[in-house]
């Protein structure tokens, strides 16, 4: 088989002769080549996962804490060989990396060591009612877990799925996007040196095809992360199967500043929160909405911060490429239309979109109800709109079908403004701050998607809990028989009314 797709646009995927050939999106050189996975190599990696799942299961909470470190410790010692093929195969600068990869250890670190905390077997009040119960709650792993990564964040975004559904007792079918396939085989091959014994995390590597392939291939959960698009197609095929999915998907995040705000420190967040890593990332800042007794003055920090900043392919260049090149299409849509609207770019224009680098676009008074407003538009742009008071920056914040990350800019109210807005996490004076914080929850809500990685919520979304009511001894009446007598009846009628007859 001859490579096929279209090679003139850098970074765009080739199969050849089975292979799935990968290469760099800022200078099209090959970067390697995996094989392909079929329909039946999917189903053959679940199949031996089954087992490797139950040994990983048998291993227990202290046997997958001591692998896990292992792992933790492996990543750690090899960053420039990962922060080198991540530069090579997503376009991204090293040291963006290696940010990627502190956070991503950091998290592995978290699970490996809470899992037996929070999913171990836990005594819970058992009540007035069943006071001769022992109630015991605790969390067990589904089984084989299967993975669907996008390509943004190649270790950072599948590792919230991938450490936690581990750390929980599951075996892992992992499938990485197509743009960087050799990055999650890194993954894969790393932790098989600390885990010989079984396939725990394999690797099954392809295009849409193979995701789908993985998606009915009797997994007993799909974590998906990518588009909302995609995510509809993998609900639909789960249905099929009724094979539970968590679903992590794009967002428009905006980022709301108040006129006591630090506009220092508001413009630079904007700036790294929009234009680091090329504007490709899922809790991007991509909407600026700014009190209008302070717009001036912030707008012109920002700007003055945006035009220092340039993407390259240099290792140390602000930004790298747009890692899949189609998005420049839309990038290029979004800010047209914009301009078409109405809408001024004070930083950058139409032409910043030329590819594979885009530079970055600031964008104003531009409708709201606009592509570039609306839409997710995954490239190094910000629209940035005056607002009178808080109160309609929190609903234009809210106005769109996404509701992933925001930030809010704010000297007393930070908090408050924060409650107010429809996402499933917000910063307060800084800009995507949460996804570092391994205990807390992330994924979204609405167009964004729903169940969670990280956090305690992260490790019990790969699990199933299991309650069990053991009895102590037995009481002197029967109730849940049918010996239970009239004289017992009455007796729970007076206690239902005593207990909860009250209005208070
Ligand atoms: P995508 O939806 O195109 O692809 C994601 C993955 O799904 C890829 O591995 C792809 O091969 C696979 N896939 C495609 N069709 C499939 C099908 N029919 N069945 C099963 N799998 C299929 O997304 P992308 O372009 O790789 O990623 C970018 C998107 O991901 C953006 O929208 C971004 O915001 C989002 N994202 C979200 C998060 C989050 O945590 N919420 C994190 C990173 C990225």
């Amino acid at each position: 088989m001859t490579v096929t797709d279209q090679t003139s646009r850098p970074g765009t995927p080739a199969f050849d002769g089975g292979f799935l050939v990968s290469s760099s999106p800022a200078t099209g050189e090959e970067v390697g080549r995996v094989p392909v996975s079929d329909a039946d190599g999917v189903r053959d990696a679940v199949e031996k996962a089954r087992p490797a799942a139950a040994w990983w299961a048998a291993l227990g909470y202290a046997g997958r804490r001591t692998r896990l470190l292992q792992w933790r410790a492996t990543i750690t010692q090899r960053l420039d060989e990962i922060t080198d093929l991540m530069h090579r195969e997503n376009g991204k600068p090293t040291d963006d990396a290696m940010l990627e990869l502190l956070i991503t250890v950091h998290h592995i670190d978290w699970a490996a060591k809470k899992a037996a905390k929070v999913l171990g077997p836990r005594r819970v009040a058992s009540g007035m009612l069943a006071s001769n119960i022992a109630a015991t709650l605790e969390y067990a792993p589904l089984g084989v877990v299967g993975v669907i990564g996008p390509w943004n964040y190649p270790v950072f975004t599948p590792m919230g799925s991938i450490a936690y559904a581990l750390a929980a007792g599951n075996a892992v079918v992992f499938k990485p996007s197509e743009y960087t396939p050799l990055v999650g085989k890194w993954l894969v091959d790393t932790f098989a040196e600390v885990v010989p014994e079984h396939p725990v995390l394999t690797g099954v590597y392809g295009g849409g095809e193979t995701g789908a392939a993985l998606t009915s291939a009797g997994v007993d959960k799909i974590a998906f992360t990518g588009s909302t698009a995609t995510a509809k197609k993998i609900m639909a095929a789960a249905a099929a199967t009724l094979t539970p999915v968590l679903i992590e998907c794009g967002g428009k995040d905006p980022l709301v500043v108040d006129a006591d705000a630090d506009l220092d420190a508001a413009a630079d967040a904007a700036v790294w929160g929009g234009l680091s890593n090329g504007g490709q990332t899922c809790i991007g800042t991509e909407r600026v909405y700014v009190h209008e007794a302070v717009y001036e003055p912030f707008l012109a920090k920002l700007t003055k911060a945006a035009e220092s900043i340039t993407p390259g392919e240099a290792v140390d260049a602000h930004y790298g490429p747009a890692t899949m090149p189609s998005q420049l299409d839309v990038i290029r849509r979004h800010v047209d239309d914009a301009l078409a609207r109405g809408g001024k770019a004070v930083v950058g224009g139409s032409e910043s979109v030329s590819g594979p680098f885009v530079e970055p676009v600031i964008l104003t008074d531009v409708p709201e109800d606009a592509a570039a407003v609306q839409e997710e538009t995954f490239g190094p742009t910000l629209t940035v709109s005056k607002v009178k008071d808080m109160d309609e920056a929190v609903e234009r914040a809210n106005g769109t079908p996404y509701g992933l990350g925001a930030a809010v800019f704010s000297k007393r109210r930070g908090v408050e403004l924060a409650r107010r807005i429809r996402s499933g996490m917000t910063s307060v004076n800084s800009v995507l701050s949460f996804a570092g914080v391994a205990s807390l929850p992330f994924g979204g809500v609405g167009d964004s998607g729903f169940g969670r990685i990280h956090g305690e919520d992260g490790l019990r979304e790969f699990t199933r809990p299991k309650a069990i009511a053991r009895q102590r001894f037995g009481l002197p009446m029967a109730i849940y028989s049918f010996t239970r007598t009239d004289k017992t009846n009455a007796l729970l009628v007076r206690t239902m009314k005593s207990l909860y007859g009250r209005r208070r």
